[in-house]
C-alpha cells in the first residue's frame, strides 16, 4: 500500500460525432454527438485487478480501448506510470515527468515502447489469432516487431516458456497448431501467452472469458489470477458479469451510459451495493437457490438503456428507476465517498 496507481484516468470523454440528417452533413445544423464515454475517474494500483462492469453500451469497451491506445479520447487524461525500463528510455527522448499521457500522440518509437507495455486481450478467440498462423508465428511477431531475441532459436526459447506459462502442454507440440486445431479455451491460452510475451505491466482484457464454455471460464480466470500474482502485472478487466467480476476483481467501478455511478473495493460493491442500478444488475446473476432468488428480487428496473445519443438529463438512470425523484430529473448526482474509497453517483445519499 502506499505505492504510486499505475495508472490515473480523470473524466475521461469519448464522442463521436453523428450527422445522421442531411442539414448536419452540409453543415447547416450542428452535429449530435455519441456520448460512449462521459467523463469517467478512477486508478488502478500496481498488481491490481480493477474491473469495469456493466451492460453492452455503457461504454465498458470504449474505454478499454482508449486505455490501450486504439482510439483517442475526445478530452481528459490517461496517466501511466512506466516501467523503470521505459522510465529511462523516455527521460532519454527529453519526457522527465513520473507519467505519461496515454491520450496524447507521441512520435513512433516511444508509441511502440508503450504498446509493449500496455497489452489486450480480446473476448473473440476465434477471430483475435490470424488462421493462417501457426501458434509460433502468432507468438513470434511481436518479438520480432519489438526486436526481442536476436537469433530464431532464442525466439523461439521465449515462446515455448510462454505456452508453459499458460499451461499448454506439451508446448513443442503447440507451436506447430493452427488456431482452427485448438478449442476455444486454448485459443484464450495462445491469446494471453501473445499478451505477456512483451512483458507488460498492464493488459486490458475486454471480456475474456464471454464466449467460453462455463466449465472453462473458471480455469482461465485463474490462470489470469496465477499470471497476475507471478509477475505483479495490473488489469483492467471488463465484463458484462459481475459473478466474474467479484471472483477475480479487486475493485470494481460499474458503468452505466458512459459513467461511473458506483466504485469501491470488489467485495463491498458486491455484498453492499448502494447505487440502485448496481442493486439490479447484482440480482440479474443467476442464483441457483430458489429461496435467495426470491429474497434478492427487491429492485425492479424499467425498460432499456436509452441510447447514448439522447441521454436523459439529470441522473441518467432515471427513467429507469424505482426511486426517482425531482431532483434526479433535473440534476446530476454527484460521485460521493460513503466508507474507505466506496463511491456512488446517486441522489439517495447526496445533499440535496
Ligand atoms: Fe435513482 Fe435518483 Fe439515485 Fe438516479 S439519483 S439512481 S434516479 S434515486
Amino acid at each position: 500500500m502506499g505505492a504510486k496507481p499505475i495508472l490515473i484516468v480523470d473524466n475521461l470523454k469519448k464522442y463521436y460525432e453523428i450527422r445522421g440528417s442531411f442539414l448536419q452533413v452540409l453543415g447547416i445544423k450542428p452535429p449530435t454527438y455519441l456520448r460512449a464515454v462521459d467523463g469517467i475517474t478512477f486508478s488502478i494500483d500496481r498488481g491490481e485487478i480493477f474491473c469495469l462492469v456493466g451492460e453492452s453500451g455503457c461504454g465498458k469497451t470504449t474505454t478499454g480501448r482508449l486505455i490501450a491506445r486504439l482510439i483517442t479520447p475526445t478530452s481528459g487524461s490517461i496517466l501511466y506510470r512506466p516501467s523503470d525500463e521505459l522510465k529511462n528510455y523516455l527521460e532519454s527522448q527529453g519526457f522527465t515527468n513520473e507519467y505519461i499521457d496515454l491520450g496524447k500522440r507521441y512520435p513512433k518509437q516511444i508509441d511502440k515502447a508503450l504498446r509493449r507495455e500496455i497489452q489486450i486481450i480480446f473476448q473473440d478467440p476465434y477471430s483475435s489469432l490470424n488462421p493462417r498462423m501457426k501458434i509460433k508465428d502468432i507468438l513470434e511477431e511481436p518479438l520480432i516487431i519489438h526486436g526481442i531475441g536476436d537469433k530464431p532459436s532464442q525466439r523461439l526459447e521465449t515462446i515455448l516458456k510462454a505456452l508453459q506459462e499458460v499451461k499448454l502442454a506439451p508446448p513443442e507440440e503447440f507451436v506447430e497448431r493452427y488456431p482452427h486445431m485448438l478449442s476455444g479455451g486454448q485459443r484464450q491460452r495462445v491469446a494471453i501467452a501473445r499478451a505477456l510475451i512483451l512483458k507488460p505491466s498492464l493488459i486490458v482484457a475486454d471480456e475474456p472469458v464471454s464466449m467460453l464454455d462455463v466449465s472453462i471460464r473458471v480455469e482461465i480466470l485463474q490462470l489470469m489470477l496465477d499470471i497476475k500474482k507471478s509477475r505483479n502485472i495490473s488489469y483492467l478487466f471488463i465484463t458484462h458479469d459481475l459473478a466474474v467480476a467479484s471472483y477475480v476483481c479487486n475493485k470494481i467501478a460499474v458503468m452505466y451510459l458512459g459513467k461511473i455511478v458506483e466504485m469501491g473495493d470488489a467485495e463491498k460493491v458486491v455484498e453492499n451495493p448502494l447505487h440502485p442500478y448496481t442493486k439490479a444488475l447484482i440480482e440479474s446473476v443467476p442464483e441457483p437457490d430458489p429461496r435467495n432468488r426470491l429474497a434478492l428480487r427487491k429492485i425492479d428496473i424499467k425498460g432499456e438503456v436509452p441510447s447514448a445519443v439522447n441521454i436523459p438529463p439529470g441522473c441518467r438512470f432515471h427513467p429507469r428507476c424505482p426511486f426517482a425523484m425531482d431532483i434526479c430529473r433535473r440534476e446530476e448526482p454527484p460521485m460521493i465517498e460513503i466508507e474507505n474509497g466506496h463511491k456512488v453517483a446517486c441522489w439517495l445519499y447526496a445533499k440535496k
